[in-house]
């Protein structure tokens, strides 16, 4: 990592980080809110191995001071060393950096704290609570789960339904959900449909990425009042809203 990342930056050396500089080859408007970012990966994938949903930490620069945030790598090529970033497109540091981005731009990342673990036994059904933020990792999620025929919630500006989805309509039910009354419209949905779902699955899978207080609230009753155990469950909140 280079100097002046600030304490945060110290803190993730002494947790032995490891640091990369990706550089852009190319872009794509996917929508008008969601930009896919092409990068060569400076040799991390070859270092750091591949798992689902995995994750960077990208160093930002906001009017010269670090800005760290986490984005995940969509189709990473070990072999190429290449891998796509996909920004859901809203105010911030992050999201300028990826409207202004164009080849030969870098950006350097610390690997930490990302990981998968799988469920087993492998679920037989998957119940996915996500939003633009958390569709690489989604889309990453079933993926590698792809016995398991699945359920998603998906929150969302009701004219974002270009975005890309990687759902196989025979085994995935999307449910899209626009975005009402920071994400509780999303809640009362999913506490709705859920525990008779919940009720027809033998080796449910829950998994819930969206905003950090929605997020929060949904893993509480899942666990709590659904009694979901927590191996289980995977809940990771996305973006402060
Ligand atoms: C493990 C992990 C993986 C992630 N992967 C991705 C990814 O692949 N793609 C992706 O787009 N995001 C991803 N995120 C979310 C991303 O890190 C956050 O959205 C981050 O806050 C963006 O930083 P920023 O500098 O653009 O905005 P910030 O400076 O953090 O926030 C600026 C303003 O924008 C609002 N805001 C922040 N994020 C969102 C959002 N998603 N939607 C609406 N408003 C928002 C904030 O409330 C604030 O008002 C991931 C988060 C985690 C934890």
């Amino acid at each position: 990592m280079g100097q002046g990342h600030g304490w945060e930056g110290a803190v993730l050396k002494l947790l032995r980080a490891k640091d990369f500089a990706f550089t852009v080859t190319g872009t794509e408007d996917v929508s008008e809110h969601y930009r896919r970012v092409h990068l060569t990966d400076g040799g991390m994938l070859a270092a750091t191995g591949v798992h689902p949903t995995m994750w960077v930490r990208l160093w930002f620069d906001n009017a010269g001071r670090p800005h760290q945030r986490a984005y995940t790598l969509v189709d990473p090529d070990p072999a190429a060393g290449t891998f796509s970033l996909e920004f859901a497109l809203h105010e911030g540091c992050a999201s300028d950096w990826a409207r202004a981005a164009k080849p030969g731009d870098t950006i350097e990342a610390t690997v930490h704290g990302t990981g998968f673990e799988r469920p087993r036994p492998e679920p037989t059904h998957v119940f996915a609570i996500g939003d633009p933020a958390s569709l690489p990792a989604l889309n990453s999620l079933l993926g590698a789960l792809d016995c398991a025929p699945a359920t998603v919630w998906f929150e969302s500006a009701p004219d974002d339904s270009t975005l890309p989805l990687r759902t196989d309509p025979a085994r995935h039910e999307v449910r899209r959900v626009p975005r009402q009354a920071d994400g509780d419209r999303l809640v009362t949905e999913v506490k709705s449909a859920l525990p008779t779902l919940l009720g027809a699955t033998p080796e449910p899978y829950v998994w819930i990425a969206c905003d950090t207080t929605t997020t929060r609230t949904l893993s509480s009753y899942v666990r709590r009042e659904l009694g979901v155990p927590k191996q289980r469950m995977h809940a990771l909140g996305y973006w402060r809203p």
